[in-house]
């Protein structure tokens, strides 16, 4: 926990998980001046325990802070908070295949006033679960067209509360239709494919990988550009270009549309089953040997101490 007054942060220091105690004009409440970060930290056969790269998720991090006019925070506060808690909270990562100890670094604004202007003081908490896997079974996705999620210009890239609040309901909706999440497009004319809830999504035709490009609209996910990374250097051909939706309708209906999938800290690579767009249903193919599981086993390996570190992504804690 730390805290940020009269223009500088205090020292971070160790607390109990227990409830905060805020004054009610809180600007947190009232404005949504909050950010946050997913990580995960995994633990080897040996007891060691790993995160992945946690210097980007350090960077995201202050890119939502500056955007949501909120001070940034120091690295060695981000980094050194890690690594103490860590080493505290070591004997609660579980190490059952695929769970991790999920870790939540948050701030927001603590300081007091009903006027809509930034708060004069802030707080940086980092709070772990331990967590299993995020979906089990497979997703099936619907394309929304009638809500959007981020603008051109909005806060699209940051990762902060209001981008997944305005989510919810559009995404109840689809529950209720026998959907698992909402895929969403743009907001100029829901024409190209832009994310998921949580998940940057990746899509095959043929055999060529695509994901769209970042934007100010998507978050800029750290699975996506490290399954990237890993898809090019095993030889697979990837294009980073706007996906339309009409293509991915059209590559359904003939059969080139071979796999989706969505990548995430939490999601790691989530197998969509098939999608939803204007009343039809579309199913994808069950491959054998699909893109998205040789990445998922070549990424986790990485994650979890399996494999040997060749992109320097393992940070030892
Ligand atoms: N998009 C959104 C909206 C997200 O919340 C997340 C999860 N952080 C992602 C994409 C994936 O990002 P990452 O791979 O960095 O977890």
């Amino acid at each position: 926990v730390c805290t940020y007054k009269n223009g500088a942060w205090e020292m971070p220091k160790i607390a109990p998980y227990q409830p905060i105690v805020l004054d009610p004009s809180s600007k947190i409440f009232h404005y949504g001046q909050s950010i946050f970060e997913g990580m995960k930290a995994y633990k080897d056969k040996n007891d060691d325990v790993f995160l992945f790269r946690p210097l980007e998720n350090f960077k995201r991090f202050n890119i939502s802070a500056d955007r949501m006019c909120i001070p940034q925070i120091p690295q060695e506060y981000f980094m050194d908070g890690l690594t103490t808690l860590l080493n505290i909270d070591k004997d609660f990562i579980p190490t059952k295949d695929g769970s991790s100890l999920y870790i939540r670094p948050f701030m927001f604004a603590s300081g007091n006033g009903f006027h809509a202007s930034p708060a004069n003081e802030y707080k940086f908490i980092i709070a772990c679960a331990p967590s299993g896997a995020y979906f089990s079974g497979k997703v099936k996705v619907l394309i929304e067209e009638r809500y959007s999620r981020s603008a051109n210009g909005g806060v699209g890239y940051a990762k902060t509360g209001g981008n997944y609040a305005g989510q919810f309901y559009p995404t109840q909706l689809a529950v209720e239709k026998g959907y698992n999440q909402v895929i969403w497009t743009d907001d100029t004319n829901h024409e190209f494919i832009e994310e998921a809830g949580a998940m940057n999504i990746f899509i095959r035709i043929n055999d060529t990988l695509l994901t769209g490009p970042t934007s100010d609209r998507i978050l800029d996910g750290i699975t996506r550009k490290s399954i990237l990374d890993i898809a090019k250097d095993q030889g697979i051909k990837t294009e980073v270009r706007k996906i339309t939706v009409k293509e991915v309708v059209e590559a359904a209906k003939d059969g080139s549309l071979k796999e989706m999938f969505g990548t995430g800290t939490a999601a790691v690579i989530s197998p969509i089953s098939g999608f939803g767009y204007r009343d039809t249903d579309y199913e994808l193919p069950e491959l054998e040997n699909s893109y998205g599981q040789s990445l998922k086993k070549i990424i986790t390996d990485i994650q979890y101490n399996k494999s040997e570190d060749k992109f320097g992504w393992r940070f030892k804690v």
